[in-house]
């Protein structure tokens, strides 16, 4: 199963990651933590992304299509994988479709988790408190929330034009937040083998 999860930052997406990755049994791709893999290996491009990582930025689509492109073509992704923090903008959608008609193996779902902005802020500063990341100060996470709605919150349209989009509340509890997401799942799953 080839999957997208679409939210703001501190929505759940890395818990509800964890917790369908161990479902479905895919590949977990991260861009951020691809990012700053390339960082900690002392890689240029992980170098130059950092610039933009630490301002809340988005870091230029071809550096991310790069490391996606590259990432993809590795033999675990061949039976299905989880996007989590990609595509971000309709650049990356768009390149992201280009590439997967090329191997002919379009995705199958994007899940979008739903949540206020307040209930974001107060997630992403609890998280800062125990994670030691450079980008989670109130300013720079102000940011990215602002900078998600301006340029990833087009992507939900966009997929839901083309009918692969499911929406899920995820201010509820995690546990209801994981089921619905297992049923939206299963909902794709099933209409293959009908
Ligand atoms: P994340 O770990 O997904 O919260 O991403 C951390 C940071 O990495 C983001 O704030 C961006 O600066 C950068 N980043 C991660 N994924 C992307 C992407 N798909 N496009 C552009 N920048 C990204």
């Amino acid at each position: 199963m080839r999957l997208v999860f679409i939210g703001p930052p501190g929505s759940g997406k890395g818990t509800q990651c964890k917790r369908l990755l161990a479902y479905l049994g895919v590949p977990h791709l991260s861009t951020g933590e691809m990012l700053r893999d390339a960082k900690s290996r002392g890689e240029s491009v992980g170098t130059l992304a950092e610039q933009y990582m630490t301002r809340g930025q988005l870091v230029p689509d071809p550096i991310v299509m790069k490391l996606v492109g590259m990432r993809l073509l590795q033999p675990d992704c061949a039976q299905g994988y989880l996007f989590d923090g990609f595509p971000r903008t309709l650049n990356q959608a768009r390149s992201l479709d280009q590439f997967l008609a090329e191997l002919q193996a379009p995705l199958n779902l994007v899940l979008e988790l739903q949540a206020d902005d307040s209930e974001l802020m107060r997630r992403m500063l609890y998280r800062a408190t125990f994670e030691k990341r450079a980008d989670d100060t109130p300013e720079t996470i102000a940011r990215r929330i602002e900078v998600y709605k301006q340029q990833t919150a087009p992507l939900i349209d966009y997929y839901r034009d083309r009918n692969l989009l499911i929406s899920v509340n995820s201010m509820q509890e995690t546990d209801v937040v994981a089921t619905e997401i297992k049923r939206a799942v299963d909902s794709v799953r099933s209409s293959w083998s009908s």
